[in-house]
């Protein structure tokens, strides 16, 4: 189904996708690959010149079932295993990836058309949270005992909770799929993954490189849109948690569906990331920071620093050198050579909804010091953006763009700045740029994000938990507390008087 004219827009095969790379375009369960219940396909679009790729198919509510089914009847063995033999296992995924990241980063980049340094990082970034996992598998056995009430001894156990539903989003099809796949598993659960429709190459392939190391319904994949298959998810009975990195949209309905059963819900959503930057910061470290947070993976990213709060007076100078760093952003095709920086938008939907939001914010009065529109096509590429005398509490301000756009916005003094910060429906991340040590220490105490920076933004350890306060959801993906989230408590007592 691959047409001749994506690989070869791809360049040469050995440097993009030869069509045998490609994993089977079916979904995953039980450890084979199987066809779909129904015919209806969805077709994958290449973002970088807006070509056909490849059809896969548009999973119902049946084949979830089925999934779910193998998931249900894998998790008695599976979670009696060792920590030991989960860690073991996930090692060996880790160095499975590991050996074809070339070929994982090269199908993300055709997927979604991220340039390469952002591939790069997904795929390197995904080895690493699957060996993190590893470890973590062993040291997270948190068990005590005590003898609370005389003669009866009290066994605290942390267990899996069961069969895990997982919803993915596009942005970063194989490392957001990582993030999910190898605590869950790490914890001791089986799973039923679902990426998202439009960009599901890359988790198919990790299901295809190391499928056999993982005992059948243990991680089974399903095709398909949120409405049908994430909906079956977050409603059976027969799963116990579903988990979804998406938009805040995605994951109400994902709450309100698995309400019904009560199931618990672990939502990573959507951001609006302020970059509070005060009077004295190094300014240029602060220009260098937003380059990068703000425009890493095109925008496309849920804790990007698009929404600077700069003091009025530093404003000038700071727009300036964001500007001349901005200007510096090399845009095109993922092939088009290792320097591209930033990639198109997803499709043609989203790149329509950037070209509105930009073309909202500008009639609002919002000025664009660099970009501000759309770049001609055939891709959907939207040119890096910087909109300054952005109105406070305006759309542009408040509403996540989800593409390479920062607005700048002043404020007079750092009560102002905190509270502005703060007035965004969204709690993912916020970053704050000073050189007072008592600023770095207070502010962050004062902003209702999951994850504040002092003087970086966007610099993510496996260690560190990531996951969002307000609009942006509940639950921690990354760190041990992405384990604690994928197990339950249960309290034994035994009985052990004469
Ligand atoms: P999306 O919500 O449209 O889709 C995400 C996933 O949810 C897809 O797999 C989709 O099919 C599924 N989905 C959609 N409707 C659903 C429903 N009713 N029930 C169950 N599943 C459903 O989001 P997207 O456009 O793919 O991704 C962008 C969004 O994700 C942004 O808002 C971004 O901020 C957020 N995001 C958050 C994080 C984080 O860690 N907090 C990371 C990446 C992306």
């Amino acid at each position: 189904q691959l047409t001749a004219a994506a690989i070869l827009r791809g360049g040469p095969a050995d440097e993009f996708v030869a069509r045998e790379d490609f994993p089977p375009l079916t979904h995953y369960i039980d450890g084979e690959f199987v066809p779909s219940y129904s015919d209806e396909v969805f077709t994958l679009v290449n973002p970088a010149t807006g070509e056909n790729l490849v059809s896969v198919p548009n999973g119902t509510a049946d084949d979830t079932d089925a999934a779910i089914a193998a998931a249900k009847a894998a998790l008695p063995a599976w979670r009696r295993t060792t920590p030991k033999t989960r860690a073991e296992l996930l090692l060996k995924i880790a160095d499975r990836i590991e050996a074809s990241s070339g070929l994982f980063k090269r199908l993300e980049a055709l997927n979604t058309g991220k340039p390469h340094p952002v591939a790069d990082d997904d795929v390197s970034s995904t080895v690493d949270v699957f060996r993190f996992a590893a470890g973590a598998a062993r040291a997270f056995s948190e068990v005590g005992s005590a003898e609370y009430v005389e003669g009866h001894t009290s066994i605290l156990v942390r267990e899996p909770i069961g069969v895990v539903g997982a919803v993915v989003p596009w942005n970063y099809p194989l490392l957001m799929g990582a993030w999910k796949i190898a605590p869950i598993l790490a914890a001791g659960n089986t799973l039923v993954v679902k990426p998202s429709e439009q960009t599901p190459l890359s988790l198919l392939k990790l299901v295809e490189v190391v499928g056999d190391l993982i005992p059948a319904g243990v991680l089974n994949v399903v095709l398909g849109t949120g409405p049908v298959v994430g909906e079956r998810l977050s409603t059976s009975p027969d799963v116990d948690l579903v988990a979804l990195t998406g938009s805040v949209r995605s994951g109400k309905a994902v709450a309100t569906a698995a309400a019904g059963s009560l199931k618990r819900v672990h939502l990573e959503l959507g951001g609006k990331a302020p970059v509070v930057i005060l009077p004295d910061a190094d300014l240029a470290l602060a220009a260098e920071g937003v380059r990068t947070a703000g425009y890493w993976n095109a925008g496309q990213e849920c804790g990007a620093g698009t929404r600077v709060l700069v003091h009025e007076s530093v404003a000038d100078r700071f727009t300036s050198l964001l500007a001349d760093q901005v200007r510096t952003l090399k845009v095109g095709e993922p092939w088009a050579g290792d320097d591209v920086e930033i990639g198109p938008m997803i499709s043609e939907a989203h790149f329509g909804r950037v070209t509105a939001f930009l073309e909202r914010a500008i009639a609002d009065g919002a000025v664009p010091v660099v970009g501000g529109a759309p770049l001609p096509g055939p891709g959907f590429f939207i040119a890096p953006t910087v909109l300054a005398d952005v109105a406070p509490r305006s759309e542009a301000s408040q509403e996540e763009i989800f593409g390479p756009v920062v607005t700048i916005e002043t404020f007079a003094d750092t009560a102002e700045a905190i509270e502005r910060a703060n007035e965004v429906p969204y709690g993912l991340a916020a970053s704050v740029w000073t050189r007072d040590a008592s600023d770095a220490i207070e502010l962050p105490k004062q902003l209702d994000f999951g994850t504040v920076w002092v003087n970086a933004h966007l610099v993510i350890a496996n260690e560190a938990p990531w996951g969002g306060f307000k609009g942006s959801g509940y639950g921690r993906d990354l760190s041990a507390y992405a384990l604690q989230d994928y197990s339950r408590t249960k309290h034994v007592q035994i009985n052990h008087s004469r």
